[in-house]
């Protein structure tokens, strides 16, 4: 039996539940999937306070900004939420199948909003399978979400805001941070982070990565060592540091298999960390009522994740004819705020992706 659904939201991160709030809001009935048991995406993980403006929830921590679109969500009459519910596969007839409590759903939405988010990237190096070596967000959901003291001594690397922020977190867990490898001449994350970091006494190391990792069973150390400008490792540089976790924060790559797989054009933008679907300044793909928010489309933060998501739903509100004046505000603002978050020099990658997006949509 195939169910009709007016909107559909796959992804129940920050980008889809703003997404789903927005479209509601506004008169429309939705289906919001996901696939672990509780909403809320990498907001449950998130402790620290979020800057940016009232609205982008400034001074809130990421996991309560999570609660309290969770709650928003649940209280809304024209939301049904799905949790422990997987997308597995989108089709070129509109057909959209689900797994949920091992029986497989099929849906035929009117409109699509894929919100799946993205996937921590990993790095090749010998042994780099060893039990205890981890993706920063692995660690940061046993720290935050599971209250596990993740390591005893660690070796983060990436000196991004995610390795700068979970490096934190873990010395207030009680966790030895040995250091910050970083391969850039330069610390990718803000700097506030990396003060905070080297005020408590951990060394940030530019131009260094990681050689290869080694332990019988399990990780007992890493050897690191220096790169040259041509990024290639500098022979008798090596250094031995004895820990027992090493933790990857080298950038997130984005999911939009399902955008691929429904037919929509998608390309490799280096600038957003991957391959993604061209969208128009709506959010829409290249198939009409098909759109993505966050960081499927893109990797950013959960701040432009919330914005792209109430683009989203309100662009596909004005669409299906719903509060039309008023949804099309909503988009406007949206955009303008967008704009607003991506200025400055943090936005600078951002804004040369979303060119190239442009660039690629003119080319179609
Ligand atoms: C470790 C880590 C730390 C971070 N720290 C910060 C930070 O400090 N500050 C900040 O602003 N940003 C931070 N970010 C980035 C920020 O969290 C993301 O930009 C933001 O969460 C993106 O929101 P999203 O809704 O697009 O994706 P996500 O938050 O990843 O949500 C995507 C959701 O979709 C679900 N999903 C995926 N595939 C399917 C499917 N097939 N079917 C159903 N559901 C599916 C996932 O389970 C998930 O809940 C961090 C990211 C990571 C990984």
């Amino acid at each position: 039996m195939i169910r009709d659904v007016e909107v559909l939201v796959i992804g129940g991160g920050p980008a889809g539940l703003c997404a789903a709030k927005a479209a509601a809001d506004s008169g429309a009935h939705v289906l919001l999937l996901e696939r672990d048991d509780t909403p809320g995406g990498q907001l449950v993980k998130q402790t620290h306070k979020f800057f940016g403006s009232e609205r982008q929830y400034a001074g809130t921590r990421g996991f309560q900004i999570g609660e309290m679109l969770v709650e928003e969500i649940n209280a809304h009459e024209n939301i049904e939420l799905m949790t422990d519910a997987t997308v597995l596969g989108m089709y070129e007839d509109g057909i959209v199948t689900v797994l949920k409590d091992e029986k497989h759903l099929k849906l035929r939405p009117v409109k699509t909003i894929i919100a799946t988010g993205a996937a921590e990237k990993f790095l090749t190096f010998p042994n780099n399978d060893l039990p205890g070596i981890y993706g920063a967000g692995a660690v940061q959901t046993l720290m935050n979400v599971g209250g596990v003291k993740p390591a005893d001594k660690v070796v983060m690397v990436g000196a991004g805001n995610i390795g700068l922020i979970v490096s934190y977190q873990m010395l207030q867990a009680g966790v030895e941070v040995e250091c910050v490898v970083e391969a850039l001449p330069n610390i990718g994350g803000f700097l506030v982070h990396a003060s905070k970091l080297r005020r408590a006494g951990v060394p940030i190391l530019t131009r260094w990565t990681v050689k290869e990792a080694y332990g019988n069973g399990k990780l007992e150390g890493v050897i690191l060592c220096q790169l040259d400008d041509k990024w290639q490792q500098i022979p008798g540089t090596e250094k031995d540091v004895p820990c027992d976790t090493l933790c990857l924060a080298v950038g997130l790559t984005p999911l939009a298999e399902l955008a691929w797989q429904a037919g929509a054009r998608c390309e490799y933008i280096r600038e957003l960390s991957g391959h993604v679907p061209i969208c128009d300044e709506n959010l829409m793909t290249t198939i009409e009522g098909l759109y993505c928010a966050g960081d499927v489309s893109g990797i950013e933060e959960a701040s432009s994740a919330m914005v792209e998501g109430r683009l989203a739903g309100y662009a596909v509100a004005v669409a299906l004819g719903y509060d039309v004046e008023n949804a099309q505000k909503e988009v406007d603002a949206a955009k303008a705020e967008l704009v607003e978050l991506r200025s400055g020099p943090m936005g600078g990658k951002i804004r040369a992706g979303i060119a190239k997006v442009e660039q690629k949509r003119g080319e179609a």
